[in-house]
This record gives C-alpha cells, structure tokens and sequence, in this order.
C-alpha cells in the first residue's frame, strides 16, 4: 500500500495527491479535525500533501504501513502549523512508526549528582535534527479527553526551531507582531510554575484521582519544554476545556498557533469558522 503511495508522489511529480476516500476517512476518525471549518480542513489538505511528498515514513517490527496512516500523522502534524510557515518542519525526513509503546534510552542525574543512563518507554520522542518516532497504538488514541502524541511530538520540532527546546517556540514578526518571546514568557513562565505548584500540592492519597482528571498531563511539570507540548495537544484537542481551564494561555496559543480553535466548534458543517485572527492586534 505504500509503495503503492509512494507510486502516485512519484507519478504526480509536481502534485501529489491524498485519496478523496482516504482523507475523508482520516478527517472523520479524528473528531477535533472534522468540527473545523471547510476552509480549514481544505487548506489543511494541502499542508498534509506536501508534507507526504517531503517525508519519509518507516516502520518498526514489522507493522504493515498503509496511505491511511501516513494521511492520519500528516494531517495531525500539519495542523499547528495551518497559520505558520511550513518551514518549521524543515531539516529532516523521518517519521518511524512502532506498534506500540517503545524504549527510549537517556541519561539522568539524580539528587546526588550521580548520571544514570536508563531505558524508558515511550509514546513518542522528537529528536533534534532527526526523526519523529511514534507509537502507533497511541497515535490511535486520539479519543482521550486532550491526548495526542502526534501533536506533542510535532510542536517539540516546531520548539526546536527557535534552537533548544524550552517551551518558546520560533517567533516572526510580520506574523506574530508584538508577540516577542519576552511576552509569551510573561504568560507561559508563571502558568508553568502554577501548575507545577499544584501538581507538587496534590497529595498521594488523591495521586490517582487527579492524574485521570487532569485537562493537561502532570508529565507537563517535567521541563518548560513539556509544558508547551502537552498545553498544544490541549489547545488543539480540547479548545474549550483548555479556554475554560486556563484563559490565558489560550489566548497566548492562539495568537502563537494564529488559530482559534474553540471557536471552530460547530463548524463542521461546511460553514468557515471564525478562526482568522489578526496575528498583530489580538490581545
Ligand atoms: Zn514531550
């Protein structure tokens, strides 16, 4: 079935295509796709074919690869970036698909000082420079209230454009106007503290019961880097419990992502959604 996809890129030269049946099948499985506007959906159609035609995708201990799986992690990934440059996606090609969860190994320092190296399992790792690894099966998730690895992953490459990741993403002026990375800290800084605040408040007696409800993952709390990916898969899964939960950073998305998609609800119906915001005077 690849080679199959791969045969038509190739055939297109130029124009590559995604399947009518094949893109309407993804866009209709992933219900934060299918509420958006038709302008949206169409426009992200076109990102997510030039993504197909400049990536690479492999997969991992045999798991079979089909046009439908690459469609689905295309159009997840294109969509933070539907309002920004294409270019953030620049640099690499890879895209390694596993069956499930896998093994990632990295070193770690503890109280002490000492550096253990360690193998930890994984829904998906960014890696500077290189490939994006996915499992499958979370991929597949996409139904958990505010979970989607695709985007995490994608938004730390989008991170790691503006240099090491660490929650603040690229900005360009003639896009985001007086969104400079001194104002997105101005917001991001002490809603990252906040949360780590209280996750570090919750006690263990109540550990599990806040861990299951929690809009946005406690793995946030691990870097400023983390926050910023878990935060995104809110903003683009859930957008009204993310603009409910914490105002503020939803503007802040929204005028970083140039989206609104909480307003987009209800759009599905064909109708644009209001999503246009004017990047330099949203507030
Ligand atoms: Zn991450």
């Amino acid at each position: 079935m690849f080679k199959t996809l791969l045969a038509r890129l190739r055939r297109a030269h130029a124009r590559p295509t995604i399947d009518d049946a094949v893109w309407h099948e993804v866009v209709g499985a992933l219900p934060f796709l299918a509420r958006r506007s038709a302008a949206d959906v169409d426009k992200l159609r076109g990102l997510a074919t030039e993504f197909l035609g400049s990536k690479h995708f492999s997969t991992a201990h045999d798991l079979p690869l089909t046009e439908a799986m690459c469609v689905s992690v295309a159009a997840q990934a294109c969509l933070p970036i539907l309002n920004l440059p294409s270019a953030l996606y620049r640099g690499w090609t890879g895209i390694v698909l596993y069956p499930g969860e896998f093994l990632i190994r990295k070193t770690v320092e503890d109280d002490a000082g000492v550096v253990h190296d360690i193998a930890q399992e994984a829904s998906g790792e960014a890696w500077e420079g290189g490939p994006v690894v996915l499992s499958w099966q979370d991929v597949q998730a996409s139904d958990v209230l505010a979970y989607n690895v695709v985007i995490h992953e994608f938004v730390h490459k989008i991170d790691m454009e503006g240099g090491e990741a660490d929650g603040v993403p690229p900005m360009l002026r003639r896009l985001h106007g007086e969104l400079t990375p001194e104002a997105w800290c101005e917001v991001f800084d002490p809603a990252y503290e906040a949360f780590c605040h209280d996750v570090s408040n919750v006690p263990d007696a109540h550990w599990d019961a806040f861990a299951s409800s929690s809009l946005l993952d406690p793995y946030a709390t691990e870097h400023e880097s983390e926050f910023f990916a878990v935060c995104a898969e809110a903003f683009f899964v859930a957008p009204e419990a993310f603009r409910d939960a914490y105002p503020s950073l939803y503007t802040l998305f929204s005028r970083y992502f140039l989206q609104d998609p909480a307003a987009s609800a209800g759009a599905g119906d064909g109708t644009p959604g209001t999503a246009g915001l004017a990047p330099a005077t949203t507030p």
